[in-house]
């Protein structure tokens, strides 16, 4: 009996600590899955974050979350290099952070009205730079607010085409209304009875002929300039022989040039370029007809180039005239852009020669540039890509 009961007590105790081992087991089995789901968690959310902070940084508009006390939360990478900005942001107000009042007015704007789209901050630096803003409270599911959600976008470039476009309209109208009133005000003078002294009424018709032949040049190179700009110019590019073209530029300018007795030399090589011929003829014909206009009288004007070592070539015109004050040297290539007003008007020039020239040489591949030794003469460069196989000069 005695032996049965040890034998049941011994199962016990046996019994006992199998199952302790097995509870045991299977306890650290469950720490371990509980601690793995922990760890997969926690590497969860630093993979959102991590991903969260790629996604933010990867935006162009600059993107800023302000806490529920206005604290700054997050600011991507768009909005540091929006605001020159390289300190941490966390933390700061908008005034601690930026010193922009007129922003820190927009956020206690948007706590009282929910959301302000489309404003546009004018950033106070000297580079005129201008943001669009687009902001608006963030509530949870039970309706409270969690922060502030504010995105800019840079306007800067629009601003600045917005206000080109608004200045070429203006310049426009300023060189169209000069010629129509001279061509109006004479008609009249005619009309009302100077038709009848035929000497004068000769004066006048030369005039109006004379503003009439300027209205048509500028309606030519506004359309010029628009399809240039627009990029309905197509480019018809071939091999073309520079110095025969500048052989025939010279000879249409022929007249010009023996009014005011100018030399017109080519120096031009035997260099052959790939490009659309009827456009570089408008090219050397802008640059010759200037060198001879801006030129002094009893000058010249020469012609010549070189190939480059990258293969480019290079032409210029250069001519022994005044020449161009340094400070006007890049603004020439501009749209009305004039170193000399009355000069230019004088010789009947729509200020958008060089303009065009621009226009012409980029859409081939090619850079222009001038230099000038004031008093001395005015050299005008470009480059064009060489035609293939063509001869070296
Ligand atoms: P414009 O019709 O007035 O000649 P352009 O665009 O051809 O217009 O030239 C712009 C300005 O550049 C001219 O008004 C003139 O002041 C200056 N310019 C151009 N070529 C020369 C030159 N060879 N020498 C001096 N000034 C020049």
């Amino acid at each position: 009996m005695w032996l049965l009961t040890l034998i049941a007590c011994a199962s016990a105790v046996g019994i006992h600590f199998w199952w302790r081992k097995q509870f045991s087991a299977l306890q650290g089995q469950r720490a371990a899955e509980i601690e793995t789901s922990q760890r997969r968690r926690q590497q969860t959310n630093v993979d959102a974050k991590a991903q969260q902070q790629v996604l933010f940084n990867s935006m162009i508009e600059g993107l800023l979350l302000l806490d529920r006390t206005q604290k700054i939360y997050l600011a991507n990478r768009a909005f540091k290099n929006l605001f020159g900005l390289k300190i941490e942001l966390r933390g700061k107000t908008i005034l601690e952070a930026l010193r922009l009042h007129e922003l820190d007015e927009l956020v206690k704007r948007v706590q009282a009205e929910g959301q302000v789209f489309d404003y546009e901050l004018k950033l106070p630096d000297l580079s005129e730079r201008w943001l669009r803003v687009n902001a608006s409270v963030i509530s949870n599911s039970a309706g409270e607010r969690e922060g502030t959600i504010l995105v800019f976008h840079d306007l800067t470039r629009l601003k600045q085409l917005e206000r080109t476009r608004e200045e070429f309209v203006a310049n426009v109208s300023h060189e169209l209304r000069t010629p129509l009133s001279l061509i109006k005000g004479y008609v009249e003078t005619l009309l009302d009875g100077a038709r009848n002294n035929p000497e004068v009424a000769e004066r006048f018709l030369k005039i109006i002929e004379r503003n009439t032949n300027r209205l048509d040049l500028l309606i030519q190179d506004l359309l010029t300039i628009s399809a240039l700009e627009s990029g309905r110019m197509k480019l018809n590019l071939q091999p073309v022989e520079l110095r025969p073209l500048v052989e025939k530029v010279f000879t249409d300018l022929g007249a010009k040039s023996e009014n005011k007795k100018v030399r017109l030399v080519n120096e031009l090589p035997e260099l052959t370029a790939s490009a659309d011929v009827n456009r570089l003829d408008q090219v050397l014909a802008n640059l010759v007809d200037n060198a001879i206009k801006y030129g002094r009288a009893n000058g010249s004007v020469k012609v010549g180039g070189k190939k480059l070592d990258d293969g480019k070539l290079e032409i210029f015109v250069q001519d022994d005239g005044p020449g161009i004050p340094p400070e006007a040297l890049d603004r020439v290539f501009e749209r009305f852009y004039r170193a000399d007003k009355a000069r230019s008007r004088d010789q009947g020039g729509t200020g958008l020669g060089l303009s065009i020239v621009k226009h012409i040489v980029q859409a081939h591949g090619g850079e222009v540039w001038a230099k000038s030794e004031p008093g001395k003469d005015a050299t005008f460069f470009f480059t064009l890509l060489a035609a293939a196989n063509s001869v070296t000069g």
